[in-house]
């Protein structure tokens, strides 16, 4: 049988390793949010290029951030510049891995404070709708 600081060790360990599971969770779904944005912006380029006769060989409007391509002066999108411009699947991972960590650690930040709503009486159908709202805001990726 562990002893009481043995047991204390096994659950820290087990929950952090719950946590890096929901914050791999939520990265992959990042990445896979990022993957698909790119897929469809590169479909809509290539359909572009298609219909060079209807478009009058111009180039394709806007880089994958919405920011025109056609300017007379240097003014580039600044997201394209420092490599977001394609899908770089390193890049965009460690994007992903820095904001899964950043929304769970939100996500229990929010949870805290209902915990703490509740404990001092606040409205606790109010409490819950916050509570809610983390859940979505942080754990839910669209
Ligand atoms: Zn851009």
């Amino acid at each position: 049988m562990p002893n009481v600081t043995e047991k204390a060790m096994h659950d820290a360990a087990t929950r952090h390793s719950a946590d890096r599971r929901q914050v791999m969770r939520i990265a992959i779904q990042l990445i896979e949010r990022r993957r698909q944005e790119f897929a469809a912006y590169d479909a809509d380029v290539s359909r572009w290029y298609r219909h060079r006769h209807i478009n009058q060989g111009l180039a394709y409007p806007v880089c994958i951030h919405g920011v025109s391509r056609y300017y007379d002066y240097d003014c580039a999108c600044g997201a394209c510049e420092d490599g977001d411009g394609y899908f770089d699947y390193l890049r965009v991972a460690k994007g992903a891995l820095y904001e899964a960590q950043l929304r769970w650690d939100n996500y229990w930040k929010a949870q805290h404070a209902y915990i703490t709503m509740i404990s001092l009486g606040y409205d606790a159908e109010k409490a819950g709708q916050f509570s809610q709202w983390a859940h979505n805001r942080y754990l839910v990726v669209k």
